[in-house]
């Protein structure tokens, strides 16, 4: 496959999230939301989360307004990472921030299935102001696992 055709691909995985994103819901008896908001780009979503007894993700759910990027990476956030214990949940993102801000990956074995789904979303490294974008559902997400929101924190 040609570079061309790998970025039409990405564009047409991301374009289809982001006109049907999934999970795009509340979740009732959600056990933590967060709100996430980049204001560079006005992207604006909350992430509503249920964990099991065990700690793991039972239900993930988003529900917002914003660019294709930061409703793609959001929609397909809530398909990875449900059934997830927190610590995958966590650790699948680190791998993520680091690969979207360049960053040298964090210790421990790397969810290759999440990796490379993630991958559709690695253009938007050239873009800096695009990452923002891409990481604010899964800031939102880590928020709500700490038990506030992710505005502050969109880097
Ligand atoms: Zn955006």
């Amino acid at each position: 496959m040609s570079g061309g055709d790998l970025r039409d691909l990405y564009q047409e995985v991301i374009l289809d999230h982001g006109k049907r994103p999934r999970n795009f819901r509340a979740i009732a008896n959600a056990t933590r939301q967060a709100r996430g908001h980049n204001p560079l780009c006005g992207d604006q979503l909350t992430v509503y989360l249920a964990l099991d007894d065990s700690g793991r993700v039972a239900d993930v759910s988003f529900q917002g307004r914003g660019c294709a990027i930061s409703m793609a990476s959001a929609s397909m956030m809530t398909e990875l990472l449900k059934g997830k214990t927190e610590a995958e949940a966590r650790h699948i993102f680190a791998v993520f921030h680091a690969k979207m801000t360049g960053q040298p990956p964090p210790d421990g074995p790397a969810d290759q299935d999440a990796v490379d789904q993630l991958e559709v979303l690695s253009g938007v490294r050239e873009f800096p102001m695009r990452v923002k974008c891409a990481t604010l559902a899964w800031h939102a997400f880590t928020a709500a696992l700490d038990g506030g929101d992710a505005t502050a924190r969109t880097e």
